[in-house]
C-alpha cells in the first residue's frame, strides 16, 4: 500500500473531511459595522489552522461582502432590500457547493442566517426537510412591523419561517417548518417575537431551562426534535448566547448566558450525527476582543462540532497505527476530576486512571498550574546542566520516603531498568559477585514494563514470544512464596525485585507477612530488596507505599505513574548512598529524566500528597468497594480482591469474559479494563468521593448481574 492510500472508511464517516468555510463580511442587519470585520479577524487569528489541527480537512472557500451598503439612516425598505439581496447571494452560493461539502458559515451579523439556511434547505430538499438548532440570547423573530430596534439581525428566524417582508422571507429555498426548529439559550426578547414563535409552535429552551438542566441535556433534547422529521439539520450560533463575562466580543452582550466550555462540550454530540449538514457562527466583534480570547473560543466551538467522530478516529488509528494495543471502543476527548468525555461528548467514570497514573484526577488545577507555570519558564535542559526544580524534588522525595538518593527518569520501565543496573553494579562493586555472574530474582506473574530485558523476566508467554534472546542473569520464583525466595538465593544473587501487589498480574495481594519475610531473608543473605511501586506507590493501596502495609523499607524503591500527576511521565529509583553511590557520571542517564517541567509537577504531587493524605481515603473507600462487590454475591464472580483503590473482580470466564464485561461497563459509562481476560480492574482517581464510588458500584453490580443472568442466551452486545 502506498502512503497516499485513502482511508478505508465509509463516506458518511468521512463527510466532514471536506469542511468549507464561507465568510460573510456583513453588518447590514446590525446597529454598527463591527461584525462585518468578524470573518477576516477569525481567519487572521487562525481559525482554519485550528480546524486542520483537530483533524478536520478544511479550506476557506470565500468571503462574501454586500454589493450595496445603504448609508447610515437609510429607510427600512432600502435596508431590507440590501439584506435580502445579500441573503439571496449567500443562499445561491451554498446551493452551488458540491454535495459532499460541509459549509461552515462565519458571519457577519445574524441576518446572514436567512441566506445560510435557505441555501442549506435547498441543498437537502430532494431528500427532505431541514431541521435547525438556533443558539442565541435572543429570539430573532421580529418582522419589520414588530421590531423595536429596527435592526434586521433581530428578524432572520421569522423570515426563515416565512413571516415578514418578502425581501427576507422570499429568499429562494424551502421555508423551515416550525416543528423542526428549536431555540436554545434565549434570555432577552420582546413579547411580539415570543408570541409569533408560540403561535407557530417553535420550541424554545430558554436560558433558565439551560441553567436548570444543563446545556448537554437540553442540546440532546434539541437534537431529537430537529432530527425527527428531517433529512438533515444545522446549527446556528449567535455568539451572544454565551455569557457576556466570558465572551464580550459580540454586538449585543447579555449576561448570565451559556459558559463557552459547556457549549463546546454539548456540541461534541454533533460529531456522531451523520445528518448534521451545516453550521453557522455569527456576530463576532473583533473590536471587543483585543487579546483574541473570544476568537480562540470560536475555534474551540467549531472544532468541538466538526471534529472527527469515534468511528473515524478509530479507523485512522487502525489504519496508521501499529497494532500493539487493542483499545476498548471509545475515543476520549477531555477529562475533569474522575470523569472522561469521549469525542461525541458521552461521559464516563474513569475507573482506570491510566493504570493508576491519574491518582489526583484529570486536569487537577494545582497540577495544571504547576505545569503551565513551569512550561512558560523552563521545560528541558538535559542533565548536562542542573536546573532549579530537580534538586528540590530530590530533597523532598528522599525526605518523604526516607532515602539518601534518588535518580530521576521518565517511564516506569526506565526506572525498573535503572534499578536493575544499579543492583548489578552494587553486586559487583560492593557485594563482590564475580564479573558477569550477578543474578536478579523476579516473580511469576510480574509486570515491570516491556523492554527486552524486562520482558525477559516475564512469565507471560505473549510478552516474550518473538523478542528473544533475552539477557541472562534473571530467575523467577512463585509470587507470594517467601520460602521460594530463600531457596533461590545464591551467593551471586544481587537483588530480589517484587511488586507489593501484582497489578497487571491480576490484582494479586500476597498473604500478610510476605513482604516482611522477604525483607528479612534479603537482609540475611545480603541481597537487595527492590520494590516496584510504579503502580502501588503514592497512596494507591491505602498507605503511602504498598510496602508500608508491612512496615518494610526496601533497599531500592521504584516509583512512576502517579509521580507525574497524570500529566507527564516522571519516574524515579530511590536508594541509600551505600547502593546508589556505585553509579558514576556517565553510567546512566536520560535526556528527559529530571527535566524541570516534570520535576515541578512531581513537586506539586508531593505537596498534594502531604497535605491531603489521600491514602487514608483510599483505604476506607477500597474496603467499601470490595464489600459492595462481595455482598452482591454475583454468580459469575469468583473472587473480589485488592488493596486500597486497586481492586480486582475475578470473573468465571465460562460465564462472563472480563473483556466482554469491560465493554458492557463502557457502554454504561464506566471505563475499566480487564487484566488477563479474567480480572476486571477498578482503580479510580483517589479523589473520588464515597457517593460517586457507591453510584459506580451500583452500575457495576447491576451490569454484571444482568450479564450473569444472561448466561446461555445469545451473546451480549455492549
Ligand atoms: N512496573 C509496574 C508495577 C507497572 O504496573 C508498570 C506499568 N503498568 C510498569 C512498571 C511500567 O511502567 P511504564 O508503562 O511507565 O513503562
Amino acid at each position: 500500500m502506498t502512503h497516499s492510500a485513502p482511508l478505508h472508511v465509509p463516506p458518511h464517516a468521512d463527510m466532514r473531511a471536506v469542511v468549507q468555510v464561507i465568510g460573510v463580511a456583513s453588518a447590514l442587519g446590525a446597529p454598527g459595522d463591527g461584525p462585518a470585520a468578524g470573518p477576516a479577524a477569525l481567519e487572521r487569528h487562525g481559525l482554519l489552522q485550528r480546524l486542520k489541527g483537530t483533524g478536520i480537512g478544511a479550506s476557506w472557500q470565500e468571503t462574501l461582502e454586500p454589493v450595496t451598503t445603504p448609508p447610515a439612516g437609510a429607510l427600512m425598505r432600502e435596508r431590507l432590500d440590501a439584506v435580502g439581496a445579500l441573503a439571496q447571494r449567500v443562499a445561491d452560493h451554498l446551493t452551488a457547493l458540491a454535495p459532499e461539502v460541509f459549509p461552515l458559515v462565519i458571519g457577519g451579523d445574524h441576518a446572514v442566517g436567512i441566506g445560510t439556511w435557505r441555501g442549506v434547505a435547498s441543498r437537502i430538499a430532494p431528500r427532505g426537510a431541514l431541521g435547525l438548532i438556533w443558539i442565541d440570547a435572543h429570539l430573532d423573530s421580529h418582522t419589520e412591523r414588530s421590531t423595536h430596534s429596527g435592526n434586521i439581525h433581530g428578524m432572520p428566524l421569522a423570515a426563515l419561517l416565512g413571516e415578514g417582508d418578502a425581501a427576507l422571507s422570499g429568499v429562494a429555498g424551502p421555508r423551515l417548518d416550525p416543528a423542526n426548529v428549536v431555540i436554545i439559550g434565549a434570555r432577552a426578547w420582546e413579547h411580539e417575537e415570543h408570541e409569533r414563535l408560540t403561535r407557530l409552535g417553535v420550541q424554545v429552551f430558554d436560558m433558565a431551562e439551560v441553567r436548570e438542566r444543563g446545556m448537554g441535556a437540553v442540546f440532546c433534547d434539541a437534537l431529537s426534535v430537529v432530527r425527527e422529521r428531517t433529512a438533515g439539520f444545522g446549527v446556528s450560533i449567535d455568539l451572544d448566547a454565551l455569557d457576556a463575562a466570558a465572551f464580550p466580543a459580540v454586538t449585543c452582550p447579555e449576561t448570565e448566558g451559556i459558559a463557552p466550555d459547556e457549549l463546546c462540550a454539548a456540541l461534541l454530540a454533533l460529531r456522531g450525527c451523520g445528518d448534521f449538514v451545516a453550521m453557522e457562527i455569527v456576530e463576532y466583534l473583533p473590536d471587543r476582543d483585543p487579546g483574541g480570547m473570544c476568537a480562540d473560543w470560536v475555534a474551540n466551538i467549531a472544532c468541538a462540532a466538526l471534529g472527527p467522530s469515534t468511528y473515524l478516529l478509530r479507523a485512522k488509528e487502525r489504519e496508521f497505527g501499529a497494532h500493539n494495543y487493542a483499545p476498548l471502543p471509545v475515543v476520549f476527548h477531555h477529562g475533569k476530576g474522575i470523569w472522561l468525555w469521549d469525542v461525541e461528548g458521552r461521559r464516563y467514570l474513569d475507573m482506570m486512571s491510566a493504570y493508576s497514573a491519574v491518582s489526583f484526577g484529570h486536569a487537577n488545577p494545582r497540577l495544571l498550574h504547576a505545569l503551565n507555570d513551569q512550561a512558560q519558564r523552563l521545560a528541558l535542559t538535559s542533565r548536562a546542566y542542573s536546573n532549579d526544580r530537580l534538586p528540590l524534588l530530590m530533597e523532598r522525595l528522599c525526605g518523604l520516603l526516607g532515602y539518601d538518593r534518588m535518580l530521576p527518569v521518565n517511564t516506569g520501565l526506565e526506572a525498573v531498568e535503572t534499578a536493575l543496573k544499579t543492583a548489578r553494579k552494587w553486586g559487583y562493586k560492593v557485594k563482590g559477585i564475580p564479573t558477569d555472574k550477578a543474578e536478579i530474582i523476579a516473580c511469576e506473574g510480574n509486570f515491570h514494563g516491556r523492554s527486552i530485558t524486562i520482558v525477559g523476566m516475564s512469565s507471560e508467554e505473549q510478552y516474550r514470544d518473538g523478542f528473544g534472546p533475552f539477557p541472562a542473569g534473571f530467575r523467577r520464583i512463585r509470587y507470594g512464596d517467601a520460602d521460594a525466595l530463600e531457596a533461590a538465593i545464591t551467593p551471586d544473587t544481587a537483588a530480589f525485585l517484587v511488586e507489593p501487589v501484582q497489578g497487571e498480574g491480576g490484582i494479586l495481594v500476597p498473604q500478610a507477612g510476605y513482604l516482611a519475610r522477604c525483607a528479612e531473608i534479603c537482609r540475611r543473605h545480603n541481597v537487595l530488596l527492590i520494590a516496584d511501586e510504579v503502580q502501588t506507590g503514592l497512596g494507591r493501596t491505602g498507605r503511602l507505599l504498598g510496602c508500608d502495609h508491612e512496615g518494610v523499607h526496601p533497599d531500592g524503591l521504584i516509583l512512576g505513574k502517579a509521580l507525574g500527576g497524570g500529566l507527564l511521565p516522571v519516574s524515579a529509583f530511590l536508594a541509600d548512598a551505600a547502593v546508589m553511590d556505585v553509579l558514576r557520571p556517565g553510567d546512566h542517564g536520560s535526556t528527559f529524566g529530571g527535566n524541570p517541567l516534570g520535576a515541578a509537577v512531581a513537586l506539586e504531587v508531593l505537596a498534594i500528597l502531604e497535605e491531603t493524605r489521600p491514602w487514608e481515603h483510599a483505604a476506607r473507600l477500597g474496603e467499601r468497594l470490595m464489600a459492595r462487590f462481595r455482598d452482591a454475591h454475583l454468580p459469575c464472580v469468583r473472587e473480589v480482591r485488592g488493596r486500597g483503590l486497586l481492586v480486582g473482580i475475578e470473573l468465571d470466564p465460562a460465564q462472563l469474559r472480563a473483556t466482554t464485561a469491560a465493554e458492557l461497563l463502557l457502554a454504561r459509562g464506566i471505563a475499566t479494563k480487564d487484566t488477563h481476560n479474567t480480572v476486571l480492574r477498578f482503580a479510580p482517581p483517589l479523589v473520588i468521593t464515597e457517593a460517586e464510588l457507591d453510584a459506580a458500584a451500583d452500575v457495576v453490580i447491576d451490569t454484571l448481574a444482568a450479564a450473569c443472568a444472561h448466561r446461555g442466551q445469545a451473546p451480549l452486545q455492549p
